[in-house]
């Protein structure tokens, strides 16, 4: 482990392009569980129902009462873990150049972070379907399900929903990155979700080394990424920012 490390480490000082893209699994000990996997969300309820755009448009206020108003009770309640705060001191050291993310929460720019590129939206911020205004997600009134605007629109997170085009430019800007980085950090991602999980093959075939963060296996393990740093990603991360400010010293 310390070997993985202390490698990780070397690899990204020596990286003249660094970027990290992160999923669910960096936000779990920041008490957000991952949509997959034991105690995941998905266990209780069916996805393709509760988060497809049709079922939303259709019956907002289901939507709202066991999915939306849920996941707003733990992300309002979350604070960046040292894996957000890990990338927030390498981006201020200046060696990593953007993350990519997966994850809605917001916790990347709360730890610091300036270039996150929100590839499935954000849902800190809501809009509303009716007259465009947006509101911050911990700012709505929740007496009323599906809350709503003044206008009388219903309010919608501004993440994709399943049956949604990921947003153009984060889509363009990311493909960008994976291309041209030489070091390729993939965090706490299962990278099973499409097209975000072709990103780490874009960037090995540009020829990046890719550093894979992650309590288990995935299916990026044997054939995509480099080495894998096995554990939970705010750990693995502390000690890998640790070993980086020692070898830039
Ligand atoms: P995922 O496919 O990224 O899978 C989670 C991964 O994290 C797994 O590979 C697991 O082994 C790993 N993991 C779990 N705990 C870990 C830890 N402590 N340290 C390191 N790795 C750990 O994510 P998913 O849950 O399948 O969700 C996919 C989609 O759902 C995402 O693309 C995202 O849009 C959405 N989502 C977002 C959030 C969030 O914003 N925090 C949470 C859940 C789901
Ligand atoms: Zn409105």
């Amino acid at each position: 482990m310390d070997d993985m490390i202390k490698k990780a480490a070397k690899d990204i000082v020596n990286g003249r392009h660094v970027v990290a893209l992160t999923g669910a699994g960096c936000s779990v000990e920041s008490g957000i569980p991952p949509f997959r996997g034991k105690g995941g969300v998905w266990e209780k309820i069916d996805p393709m129902k509760y988060a497809h755009i049709d079922y939303f448009m259709k019956e907002p206020e289901d939507v709202w009462r066991v999915l939306i108003g849920e996941m707003k009770n733990v992300i309002d309640r979350s604070k960046p873990n040292d894996a957000h705060k890990g990338l927030a001191r390498l981006e201020e050291m200046g060696i990593l150049k953007t993350i990519i993310t997966q994850n809605v929460d917001g916790l990347h720019q709360l730890a610091g972070n300036i270039d996150v590129i929100e590839f499935h939206g954000t849902f800190a911020w809501l809009r509303c379907l009716k007259c465009g205004k947006r509101i911050k997600t911990s700012d709505v009134d929740m007496t009323e399900i599906p809350p709503r605007c003044e206008c009388r629109g219903i309010w919608r997170p501004e993440c994709i929903f399943f049956g949604e085009m990921i947003p153009y430019m984060e889509l363009v800007r990311s493909r960008e990155e994976a291309l041209s980085c030489d070091v390729m950090l993939v965090i706490g991602t299962s990278a099973t979700v499409q097209p975000v999980a072709s990103m780490p093959l874009v960037a090995k075939e540009g020829g990046a080394v890719i550093i894979e963060i992650n309590a288990e296996k995935t299916p990026l393990t044997e054939y995509t990424s480099d080495y894998i740093v096995q554990g939970r990603a705010g750990q693995v991360m502390r000690s890998i920012v640790e070993e980086v400010e020692k070898l830039k010293l």
